[in-house]
């Protein structure tokens, strides 16, 4: 097989994993790492919502509408997306201000175009007999019809696994990146921990919470990730099939029973990732919120719960594209990656192999942090790489 030139990805997880698969299809020879398990990082512990609700400015709307419109579009590619599930999702709020604020954002979506719609409770009663409709309070419900959920670690493995057979792209887990190696400012490949040199004409940095960590003398990206929590019940017997989002409340079907139980407040009592019980007081306090909308959790208990460190960018928006000072290295790293992912690979892609640039992605730009009114300094991270 003649390639166009050798992209080594470093992050196997959505966004790598999209990025490795596009530039590969677009005719890039791509090496893929990962210091740990397939998408095992951020994307193994994901919400995966794909929407483009509360997202603004218009250009940010607009990426993640794009984001989106990218999931359906891999259909072509694959004919079936087990990955992805569009069941819609429901949200309702019950103060005056968390009201107050949904009838605007629904105003302001549907003036762009985003598709929703009121729904009552008779309709969500029908729709959903599993959720109590007292609990939603005579509250109007938001019905987005277009949202879904993906899995990201199966979306991952698929579009990796086609890679490989269908363009020889190398996937190599367990193997950190520690370096990314330069001469007179363009990129020559990476070095690995244990010291293998593996010569590139591009480096795609999309090593997500790690992107502020040092590879090397290269530019790292400024983060301000958070902590991210998620429990998940013992296999219950519900028919659920569309998330919901109530207040400070976010749960969805997690497959074979499963619900997964989300509290931003619950994220916020953390200041690292660490290891949780099933038994204890974060998810007791997720189980009890879901349990007052969906009643039969009364007799669930909560199996598993899982924390990670959430990939957010210093001024919270997606961080897409060449980085400074060294030619052939980029970054992409963002929040809201299951619902960017797709477009972001199709992205690069189309920037450093086929050379058309995207303007979706104008004011998305590494570069943004390392200009010098930027605030964010000239920034060469110091930390290690991780284990
Ligand atoms: C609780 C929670 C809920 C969320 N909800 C949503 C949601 O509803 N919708 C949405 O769109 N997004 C959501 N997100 C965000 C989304 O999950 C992330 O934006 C996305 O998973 C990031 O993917 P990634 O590939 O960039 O990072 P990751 O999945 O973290 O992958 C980075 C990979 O890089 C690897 N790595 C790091 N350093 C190195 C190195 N030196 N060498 C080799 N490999 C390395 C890591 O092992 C890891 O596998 C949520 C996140 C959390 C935590």
């Amino acid at each position: 097989m003649d390639y166009i030139m050798h992209i080594v990805v470093v992050g196997s997880g959505i966004v790598g994993s999209s990025v490795a698969y596009e530039c590969a299809k677009a005719g890039a020879r791509v090496t893929i790492f990962d210091s740990g398990r397939l998408a095992g990082g951020a994307s193994a512990v994901s919400f995966a919502w794909t929407n483009a609700t509360t997202k603004t400015p218009r250009s940010y709307f607009a990426l993640n509408v794009a984001g989106m419109r990218a999931h359906l579009e891999l259909k072509r590619d694959f004919g079936d997306v087990p990955w992805f599930v569009q069941t819609g999702s429901l949200e309702w709020r019950t103060t005056a201000p968390g009201l107050s604020q949904q009838r605007e954002e629904f105003k302001q979506l549907q003036e762009w175009g985003y598709a929703v719609e009121w729904i009552d409770e008779n309709d969500l009663a029908r729709i959903e007999p599993d959720i109590d409709v007292s609990a939603v309070g005579g509250a109007p419900v938001a019905y987005y019809p277009e949202e879904g959920w993906v899995d990201p670690v199966l979306y991952s493995a698929s579009l990796l696994r086609k890679a490989s057979a269908r363009w020889n792209t190398i996937v190599r887990l367990n193997q950190p990146v520690a370096a990314v190696e330069t001469h007179n400012g363009q990129v020559k490949g990476v070095r690995t921990a244990p010291g293998e040199l593996v010569a590139a004409d591009v480096v795609i940095n999309c090593t997500g919470s790690f992107s502020d960590r040092a590879l090397g003398s290269v530019p790292a990206v400024p983060m301000a990730s958070t902590i991210g929590v998620l429990a998940f019940t013992l296999p219950m017997g519900l028919t659920l099939r569309r998330q919901f989002h109530a207040d400070d409340l976010d749960v969805r079907p997690d497959g074979a029973g499963r619900l997964m139980i989300h509290k931003v407040s619950v994220d916020q009592t953390l200041s690292e990732a660490k290891q949780l019980q099933p038994g204890g007081d974060e998810a007791t306090t997720l189980l009890e919120a879901a349990r007052r909308v969906v009643p039969a959790l009364n007799s669930g208990s909560i199996e598993a719960i899982r924390t990670t460190v959430r990939p957010v960018p210093r001024d919270g928006y997606t961080c897409a594209g060449p980085m400074p000072d060294v030619a052939g290295y980029y970054a992409v790293v963002t929040h809201s990656g299951v619902t960017l992912a797709p477009f972001l690979g199709r992205a690069m892609a189309d920037e450093i192999i086929r050379g058309k640039m995207r303007q979706e992605l104008e004011t998305f730009r590494p570069a943004r942090f390392f200009a010098p009114d930027s605030g964010f300094g000239r920034r060469k991270a110091a930390n290690a790489v991780p284990a």
